[in-house]
């Protein structure tokens, strides 16, 4: 058995990773916190001084990926108890989360406060009624905004066109309740995040400004002062190929511009800044290793069946959400296009259509890089009820945690 190696791969590296795929076979997540630290850097060298970073749980909750991110001075965005406990375990303190979600239920946000979080976005008024009940003691709120915004070349949008999120920003009434105070519930600020995954620098710098205008415009509308203003994100990263994160040269200076006219106290931290972040600073950092069960060709067409399927990544492809491109690394990149399958029984289970895999053995191992973000807990997990791959993290060569998640059965 070969591993392929990772996307930081030296000799030594690849080592490490087929010593791994050894000790704890495939399917394998590996994980390399040197590259979420450098992640994390080039994202605050991209972002101006004192625009506050939140990293979004969802991307990837391994605890010790959010201890890693949290290190170095980030706070972390959460919607669900599961993050809120992964972020718990990870030694965040409650009172550096944001609590966000379309649907939060009472009680999950009252176990929040009551574990000390202190700050939600609230996604409607009947959302921001069910945080008054649900908060014991006082809490802040985050109102999210659904405002127009200009179409650009974004992964996934998620305003601008209707959606389930926030409050449409153009038809709150003057004077809204939801930017007046009720019982322990303050509003603090607006939230807004329009878009995933923008690999173009403009673009993303288009994003931004556009939601600091309808935040500040909103905000105007409602003679309301934020204490805190988050523009949400789009910071992209390539998934499942191989392949660098995207650079924003010219987003500090840019947002830094706009940031001095639309709120010129925001280097006072009046209001304060915020982004979030999820994919851009973990994608890169995880490599999902899988063996190849077999080789066929039926009709001159090539099939690579892997131990690893939708079971173990990008499960909402198989859903026909996103197009299946994995992409191995380390292939060449003229070679003939093969059809990437994993163990499931359906023909749903496609890695990629056409994977460019050179000669490949039944055996030997291949490396699908930058799935450190949306991987394994984005996956169809329970499929089949299949073990789920282990996780290593790894920090440089040395191993700094092993785990496998269960799925468990709770009786009622
Ligand atoms: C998913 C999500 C993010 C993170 O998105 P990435 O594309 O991973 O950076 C940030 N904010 C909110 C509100 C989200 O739902």
């Amino acid at each position: 058995m070969t591993a392929s190696g990772l996307t930081t791969a030296g000799t030594r590296h690849r080592e490490v990773v087929t010593e791994l795929t050894r000790r704890y076979g495939t399917p394998l997540y590996v994980y390399d916190l040197a590259v979420v630290r450098a992640a994390v850097q080039d994202l605050l060298a991209a972002l101006p001084a004192g625009v506050e970073v939140y990293y979004s749980a969802k991307a990837n909750p391994h605890p010790v990926l959010i201890a890693a991110v949290a290190g170095l001075g980030l706070r972390v965005e959460i919607s669900s108890r599961g993050e809120l406990e992964a972020a718990a375990r990870a030694g965040v303190p409650a009172q550096r989360c944001l609590y966000t979600g379309p649907a939060k239920t009472r009680e999950e946000m009252a176990h929040g406060v009551a574990r000390g979080v202190r700050l939600f976005s609230v996604e409607s008024p009947v959302d921001r009624q069910r945080l008054t009940c649900a908060a014991g003691e006082p809490v802040g709120y985050l109102v999210r905004l659904n405002g127009r915004t200009a179409p650009g070349p974004a992964g996934l949008r998620m305003t601008g066109v209707p959606t389930q999120f926030g409050v449409s920003a153009e038809t709150l009434a003057p004077g809204s309740a939801l930017f007046r105070p009720a019982g322990n519930a303050r509003p603090v600020g607006v939230h807004l995040f329009s878009a995933s995954n923008v690999p173009d620098g403009s673009a993303l710098l288009g994003e931004l400004t556009t939601n600091l205008a309808v935040a500040v415009h909103t905000c105007a509308r409602m003679a309301f002062q934020p204490e805190l203003v988050d523009l949400g994100g789009g910071f992209g990263a390539p998934f499942a190929t191989p392949g660098p994160r995207p650079a924003y040269p010219y987003l500090r200076q840019g947002l830094s511009t706009a940031l001095d006219e639309a709120l010129p106290g925001w280097r006072l931290g009046e209001p304060r800044v915020a982004v979030e972040s999820g994919r851009y600073l973990v994608a890169g950092a995880g490599t999902l290793l899988t063996q190849v069960m077999d080789r066929k060709a039926p009709d001159g067409r090539e099939y690579l069946v892997c131990d690893a399927g939708v079971n173990a990544l990008g499960g909402m492809s198989g859903l026909g959400r996103l197009l299946p491109a994995a992409q191995p690394e380390h292939q060449p990149v003229d070679s003939a296009a093969a059809v990437l399958t994993g163990p499931l029984c359906t023909p749903l289970d496609v890695l990629s259509r056409a994977a460019r895999v050179g000669d490949v053995a039944v055996g030997d191992v291949l490396a699908i890089p930058n799935v450190g973000g949306y991987g394994l807990t984005a996956s169809l997990v329970a499929f089949l009820g299949r073990p789920l791959p282990v996780e290593v993290v790894l920090d440089g060569d040395e191993v700094v945690a092993v785990r496998q998640l269960t799925i468990s059965e709770t009786a009622w």
